[in-house]
């Protein structure tokens, strides 16, 4: 099989984590996207990968609507690491930074900046990873009326003036902890550079409400301001992070990916960082989740022959029992192996450190 016709051209997807507080809404926040695009794009609206969710252009424009053109962007959708949280932000990383592209930082509206939500800042500002703040459960301010779905502008603008006020006057306080802590903040309809000024976008994961928004803002960061890092050749040797090591029946030793950057395919030889070194070892297959409806009447993963980057997916191959989670895996390729194991090396040594930091 030939990389998905999607991605084939030079800009990959980019991988969005999600960080914040306790409680204050990353899950249903995640959720709340991935139902949306399943309403919008009935069947293939989104897939399911390991350890990730890939939501396509198009269903991204379905859901935003007027906020998002899909002939303004080149980049194929958004692919949403489905573990939210500090703990797998700082162990997935790539090449020393972080895996995510870009971040949303979670931020309960009534609640503001809570330890937690420091923690992340200080995370972000650390990894240098651009962000937009999610302030969300607007539908908790005392006399809100919803507008399901709807993007946040007209639903803030439907307000009472005493309900406005009092969004307003929340809203300020986090943008004045943003500021706090370094970061020139704003509405987000007044950025006018996400790259210099974080925009803070009020939403809903109960109803739906700055959704739309949310996502425009996240395609556009990535599109306007980091297209170049978005930029990656697809058919280079894979490059990947692992989220976990697990047993497949049939299979043995397993590693959950993130493939970042290239191409993997069945037969490859890989490098993958080790408790005892790296190790290397050829592929034996490559499996993706089968759609949900399928899951019940038949084996839990489809076997492919070749995976292109952005992408979650699992590998099979001898020798993973010793593999780390959060440690890279990478194609050999026409390399030397010799060379990518050093390289291998390198980076794990920065995953052990990170690793004691926790
Ligand atoms: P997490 O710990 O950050 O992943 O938070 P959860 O997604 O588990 O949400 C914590 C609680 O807040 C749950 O009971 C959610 O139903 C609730 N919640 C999350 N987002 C919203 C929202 O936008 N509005 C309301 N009313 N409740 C929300």
């Amino acid at each position: 099989m030939s990389p998905d016709p999607a991605q084939t051209d030079a800009f990959r997807t980019p991988i969005v984590a999600v960080l914040g507080h306790v409680d204050h809404g990353k899950t249903s926040l995640l959720d709340k996207i991935r139902g949306s695009a399943v309403i919008e794009g009935e069947s293939g609206a989104i897939t399911q990968h390991i350890g990730a969710t890939a939501v396509p252009l198009d269903v991204v424009s379905k859901i935003a609507g007027d906020l998002v053109d899909p002939e303004e962007f080149d980049l194929p959708g958004l692919l949403f690491i489905d573990t939210p949280g500090h703990h797998a932000f700082t162990t997935l990383r790539a090449r020393g930074g972080a895996l995510a592209d870009i971040a949303i930082l979670v931020v309960d509206v009534t609640d503001g900046f809570q330890p937690q939500t420091h923690e992340a800042v200080s995370i972000l500002q650390d990894s240098e990873t651009p962000f937009v703040v999610a302030a969300n459960k607007v539908d908790t301010i005392p006399g809100w009326n919803p507008s399901p779905d709807a993007p946040i502008r007209a639903s803030y603008e439907a307000q009472s003036d005493r309900v406005r006020g009092d969004l307003d006057e929340r809203l300020y306080e986090i943008i004045g902890d943003l500021s706090d802590a370094g970061f020139s903040a704003d509405f987000y309809w007044r950025v006018k550079n996400f790259r210099q000024n974080v925009g803070v976008i009020p939403v809903s994961a109960e109803t739906g409400e700055g959704i739309p928004d949310l996502l425009a803002v996240l395609m556009g960061l990535s599109q306007r301001y980091m297209g170049e890092e978005m930029e990656v050749d697809i058919s280079g040797p894979g490059a990947g992070t692992v989220l976990e090591v697990t047993e497949e029946r049939g299979f043995g030793s397993t590693l959950d990916v993130i493939l970042y950057d290239g191409t993997i395919e069945e037969g490859d030889e890989i490098v993958v960082g080790g408790t005892q070194g790296p190790i290397v070892t050829t592929v034996r297959a490559l499996l993706q989740p089968r759609d949900l409806a399928e899951i019940r009447t038949e084996k839990r993963f489809e076997q492919v022959e070749s995976v292109s980057a952005a992408m979650g997916l699992k590998i099979a191959a001898p020798d993973l029992k010793e593999a780390l989670s959060g440690a890279p895996v990478r194609v050999v390729g026409d390399r030397e192996t010799e060379a990518v194991v050093e390289a291998v090396q390198e980076e794990l040594a920065e995953v052990a450190v990170s690793t004691e930091e926790e």
